[in-house]
């Protein structure tokens, strides 16, 4: 048995896995990126660990034979060491070591990795264990969510580059001289295709404020506004996935996140400029698919990595 943990700004999830497949789920609302503004660094880490320690030991009491604990958290976290560099949604802290801490206060392994990569990595276990005998060697994996998130998976490994920072395909600049990204570039690709850029585009248009799901009912019943957001979503989601077509050659990409519930709404626009832009031998081979695992793919993808990784 094994603990797979979703660790984000707002909640912290925890899903027992038996045999690869979630038998419980914790939810705990943890308000991390709360506690990292009204704390002391120090003093919020504390804080942070133990939240962290009480749901493990409650699962623990109840699942003694746990051996592994793997963690998917919204950072850059360093391939070697395992330390979380920093992350956006804790801020004030640098280099935390939720690895080694989390593990001695539970007597138990415990790696940390990206959570769009553990999504990555969970969402390929799922479609290949789905099917007859393996068939995919590789998976891109996005996440359409407030950003854009990427994961990777060759050769049926996860890819975390050298400096845990491959795949950041949010911030592809896909408009030159386009709108200010939090990363201090401008057009990067997340500030048009994430509900963000949604929200941005729609009010650029309409001078309107709006959620990216208020959006998607308006651009459902008819809202030229509405509709134009989502087709910039989805052409400047396009661009970006058509260039790593070109670099990596992987022909399944994974749509995932919040937003992929409105894939109907970018899907015709993604699809023709990606058509456009890929080379044409590769036209019509590339796979895209929703995934169809809810919220569960970065956690069975964490504890799956808690036993890959050792
Ligand atoms: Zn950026």
């Amino acid at each position: 048995m094994l603990i797979g943990m979703d660790v984000g700004g707002t909640n912290l999830r925890l899903g027992v896995l038996d045999a690869g497949a979630v038998i419980e789920e914790i939810r705990v609302a943890a308000n991390f990126s709360e506690i990292c503004k009204t704390h002391p660094a120090q003093e919020a880490w504390h804080k942070i660990l133990e939240i962290c320690a009480d749901s493990i030991k409650t699962a623990l009491e109840k699942y003694p034979h746990v051996s592994a604990i793997g963690i998917g958290f919204p950072g850059f976290i360093d391939p070697i060491t395992q330390k979380i560099e920093q992350s956006p949604n804790f801020p004030g802290l640098f280099n935390i070591d939720l690895s080694n801490d989390l593990s001695a206060l539970v007597g138990l392994p415990v790696i940390v990795e990206n959570d769009a990569l553990v999504a990555a990595y969970g969402e390929f276990y799922r479609l290949n264990s789905e099917k007859e005998g393996a068939i995919y060697s590789d998976l891109i994996y996005v996440s359409l969510g407030t950003g854009v998130g990427g994961g990777l998976v060759l050769n049926g490994r996860p890819y975390s580059g050298q400096h845990g920072m491959s795949m950041e395909i949010g911030h592809m600049i896909t408009v030159p001289n386009g709108r200010l990204c939090g990363c201090g570039n401008q057009g990067c690709m997340e500030q048009y295709a994430s509900a963000s850029g949604v929200a941005i585009s729609y009010q650029e248009a309409t001078s309107k404020k709006n959620t990216a799901d208020a959006i998607a009912t308006l651009a459902r019943a008819g809202d030229i506004a509405a509709i134009n957001a989502y087709e910039t979503a989805g052409l400047n989601l396009a661009n970006a996935v058509s260039h790593m077509v070109k670099v990596l050659d992987v022909r399944l990409i994974v749509i995932g996140g919040g937003m992929s519930q409105a894939w109907g709404l970018l899907a015709p626009a993604f699809q023709r400029a990606l058509d456009d832009a890929l080379i044409p031998v590769l036209r019509g081979k590339i796979e895209i698919r929703v995934s169809t695992s809810g919220d569960q793919a970065g956690i069975i993808g964490a504890a799956l990595l808690s036993v890959a990784s050792r």
